[in-house]
């Protein structure tokens, strides 16, 4: 054996050692010993318990193991010294080593030596048998991660903490082999064991360790051969210490040191970039890029609403580059912006598939986010917004790294901050302080854009200017603070009744612009600055305890009519609104002809108001033929208007003014009643009438209830007659093609036939058509006309023929005045025909006489 006495020791006697070394061991293991006792205490130990062991003479132990064997009686004193010391060295073990850290150095060989004493020890006698279960326990208790190995890899023993450290449970390994317990253990493990087991010592300070649900732990692990009697190696010592919370220590202080690293990046963009949209682009780039994070999406928003007019999104895409992620991409499927932006608090979940204020956790993890926070942004003094930064680990948010997050997010609110008071200064520049609205320059700017607009586009535009009567006198009976609230109150009317794409302005003192951008007419724009006048100026307005009506004037120019450039249509409104403060009207037209035809359309409208219940409407009707026989098969009804001034009125006078004007509708579904009236009227009087095709409007086939519509009429039907058709322009059936898909399939239930009119003058793509339920094809009139007149003329209408034909359309023929048209028609197979040739439309009693 090897126990080398230590020289330095040499004087002192092996009886002076151990009593001093129980002495300072037994006052630390009994607590009473103050630091300075417990440091001499370890560095006994330091020294290397071999040593200890080393003041032996082992031939005494040998003798009195060998005697114990025998049955003699051992000497008390030395026995007991013996156990002694091996009991107090595996106490002292377990202790100091768990105060401290654990000591390698010289370990292993201690070890080594106390299982060759152990095994001299046991070789002889039963007495030491309890050495050996103390040394057994000593290993076990060890709190480092230990395995003493034979030379076959397989396990003599092992710490508990080895079971624990690789979560081997309570497995018993004791005969197993290494590579039984570790199957997966890399190849080249191999080699360094072979190597270990011919002497050599390995150790490595950092390796990773791969565990079998994926997770990995950083490991520090040092390999020992120990010894036999005979001198040759007995097998290996192994010990490992799980170094992951170190390296995770270090690593967090290198993401810290990143997010300082951010931290400047985005303090020299926000003094760098100007553009709030710009700005918060580059922060969530520099927190992704920089920052390590998975994504970052930071929404701004104005008085803690979440209606964000910024927002950026950046995702991490591989290892280092990203992409924008759509800003609808946002992180809210909980509601969690929200809350931050209310509450103003920070919000932090440090696992999100456990957090239950996630409802969606799946949307998160699907993108591999496991933690997030949500920092809320103030602008002047209000919630502006909220930063999200989502990392892919659980408790990637500490305490260090929420402290400097916040600094950035106060950063961020400082620069939103700058930028929102900018705003304000812009704000005043465009905005009129005292109603909120546009003033003068920012109304030239967009009465300019418009423009461009139109004129690219051939829209009408027109400019409105709003005039009080008497102002002045309001201010100085008033005084003017009454008349600033007039104007604030008079705004704010008109304000909640022009529609958002038009602009209203506040130009002057008390005078207000309004620039519309959807008229199709100067009737149009009459209209709704009439309903505008009366709504916001019909009710009286508050000055100070008074209820005062108000009157104002109003001059309207357009665009292209008055004036091609804004200037130019803005002084000619003025000009109008000149005459109008001295006329009796409340509004004039720049142009004297205008003010003439407008006021004529308008009075048309009004006896078109009045006509649906004054009973002018009626309806003709016109028969038609089926050109194989000649016979009447059905007839189309026609609106006419018995004007009480002006007789009887054309459609196309006033139709147009019934669909712009919406009366269409009340007069549409009259039309259809009537039709139905009139077919009854003629049933009664026991004639068999046909079929009635009524003319239907966009407008009325737009209308979102035309079906009930529809339906309610055909209520009226008794079960199983056959009454109404349907006759619909081309041109709008392209409209809402899905839409009237449904809708006309819908009158088809009902066993209407559907009709398209003025075939060949719309766009009708040829597939949709396929797809459109249709029953008959209208040729326009127009190709009946040209149908006589050029070969092409007459291949068009053939040609519409035999493609209605083959989708299994009928097709009439409109307007047939002549009897070759007639006659041509009938070769080219045209089912139907319509027109003067055989009838013009028809009142009812005509009609009845028809039908006899
Ligand atoms: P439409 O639906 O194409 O009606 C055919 C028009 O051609 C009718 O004009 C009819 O009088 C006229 N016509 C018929 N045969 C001949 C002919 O041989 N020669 C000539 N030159 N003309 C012929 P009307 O009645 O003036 O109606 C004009 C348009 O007004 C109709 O065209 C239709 O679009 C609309 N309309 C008429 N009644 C109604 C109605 O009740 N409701 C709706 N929404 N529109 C209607
Ligand atoms: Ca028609
Ligand atoms: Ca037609």
């Amino acid at each position: 054996m090897k126990f080398s006495q230590s020289g330095k020791d040499s004087s002192r006697s092996q009886i002076d050692f151990i009593n001093e070394y129980q002495t300072e061991l037994s006052a630390y293991l009994a607590g009473q010993a103050d630091e300075e006792a417990l440091l001499r205490a370890y560095e006994l130990g330091r020294q290397g318990a071999a040593r200890q062991l080393g003041i032996l003479d082992l031939s005494e132990i040998h003798q009195a193991a060998m005697q114990a064997a025998a049955g003699i009686d051992v000497p008390t004193r030395e026995g007991r010294q013996i156990e002694t010391i091996i009991a107090r060295s595996t106490e002292f073990f377990s202790q100091v080593l768990a105060t401290f850290d654990m000591m390698y150095r010289g370990y292993g060989e201690t070890i080594a030596q106390l299982q060759s004493l152990n095994a001299a020890l046991n070789q002889h006698s039963h007495a030491l048998q309890r050495s050996e279960e103390r040394l057994r326990l000593f290993i076990w208790h060890t709190p480092a991660a230990v395995a003493i190995l034979d030379k076959d890899l397989r396990y003599l023993q092992y710490s508990a903490r080895w079971l624990s450290d690789y979560r081997l449970g309570d497995r018993d390994l004791t005969g197993l082999s290494h590579y039984e317990v570790f199957p997966e253990i890399p190849p080249h493990w191999r080699e360094i064991f072979q190597r270990c087991l011919e002497g050599a010592v390995n150790k490595c300070e950092e390796a990773q360790f791969l565990r079998a649900d994926g997770s990995a732990d950083y490991v520090r692990w040092e390999i020992h051969p120990w010894y036999t009697d005979h001198q040759e190696v007995g097998g290996l010592i192994m010990f490992t210490e799980v170094i992951t919370d170190r390296k995770n220590q270090e690593r967090k202080i290198v993401r810290l040191s990143r997010i300082r690293g951010i931290m400047s990046a985005i303090n020299a963009a926000i003094i760098r970039i100007a553009d709030r949209s710009v700005l918060i682009r580059e922060i969530c780039r520099i927190a992704v890029e920089h920052g390590q994070f998975r994504m970052a999406w930071l929404g701004y928003a104005e008085h803690g609403t979440t209606a964000f007019t910024s927002v950026a999104s950046v995702q991490r895409v591989g290892a280092s580059s990203s992409v924008a992620v759509s800003p609808a991409d946002i992180p809210d499927a909980s509601g969690l912006v929200a809350r931050a932006i209310k509450s103003g608090k920070t919000i932090l979940c440090n696992n999100i598939a456990h957090d239950r204020r996630i409802s969606h956790k799946e949307e998160y993890l699907k993108r591999g986010y496991h933690s997030l926070v949500m920092l809320p942004l103030f602008a002047l003094e209000q919630p502006a917004g909220v930063l999200t930064l989502c990392a892919g680990e659980h408790n990637f948010f500490d305490q260090e790294e929420m402290k400097l997050l916040r600094e950035i997010a106060d950063d961020i609110s400082f620069a939103f901050d700058h930028l929102a008071k900018e705003e304000k200064i812009n704000y005043l520049a465009y905005y009129d302080a005292l109603t909120d609205l546009p003033n003068r320059a920012l109304f030239f700017d967009r009465l300019q854009r418009h423009i461009e607009v139109a004129r690219r586009d051939a829209q009408l535009l027109v400019v409105i200017l709003i005039d009080f009567d008497r102002f002045s006198n309001i201010n100085d009976s008033y005084g003017r603070h009454v008349g600033d609230a007039l104007l604030k109150e008079a705004a704010r009317r008109m304000k909640n009744r022009v529609a958002s794409e038009n602009t209203l302005s506040h130009v002057g003192a008390d005078r207000f612009a309004l620039l519309l951008t959807n008229v199709v007419s100067a009737a149009d724009a009459a209209h709704i600055l009439e309903r505008l006048l009366e709504d916001c100026y019909g009710p009286a307005f508050q000055l100070d305890s008074d209820e005062q009506y108000v009157s104002v004037k109003a001059g309207i120019a357009m665009f292209p009519s008055d004036g091609s450039e804004y200037d130019a249509i803005y002084k000619n409104a003025e000009i109008a609104l000149r005459k109008a403060k001295k006329s009796d009207e409340a509004y004039l037209f720049y142009r004297p002809g205008m003010n003439a035809s407008v006021a004529k359309r308008l009075t048309l409208e009004n006896r078109l108001y009045r006509a649906l219940e004054r009973e002018e409407f009626t309806l003709y009707y016109q028969p038609k033929i089926l050109a194989a026989t000649g016979r009447i098969v059905g007839m189309e009804s026609l609106l006419r208007w018995n004007e009480p001034h002006s007789g009887v009125v054309q459609p196309s006078a006033f139709i147009p003014i019934l669909e712009e004007t919406g009366m269409i509708l009340p007069v549409g579904q009259w039309i259809m009643e009537r039709a139905i009236a009139d077919y009854r009227h003629w049933s009664d009087r026991g004639l068999t009438p046909l079929p009635i095709a009524v003319n239907v409007s966009v407008i009325q086939l737009r209308q979102r209830n035309f079906i009930d519509m529809l339906k309610k009429i055909h209520g009226s039907i008794p079960e199983g007659a056959h009454i109404l058709d349907l006759e619909i322009t081309e041109s709008m059936l392209m409209e809402d093609i899905e839409q009237n898909i449904k809708k006309l399939q819908a009158a088809r239930e009902m066993g209407m036939k559907i009709a398209i009119d003025d075939f060949g003058t719309g766009y009708s793509s040829l597939s949709y058509l396929t797809r459109l339920p249709i029953d008959l094809l209208k040729i326009d009139r127009s190709f009946i006309l040209g149908m006589n007149e050029s070969a092409s003329g007459l291949a068009i209408v053939s040609s519409i023929i035999s493609l209605a034909h083959s989708i299994e359309m009928q097709v009439v023929a409109e307007g047939v005045e002549e009897e070759d048209q007639r006659k041509l028609l009938k070769l080219l197979s045209c089912d139907q025909l319509q027109g003067y040739l055989y009838s013009k439309p028809l009142p009812v009693n005509e009609m009845e006489a028809l039908l006899h």
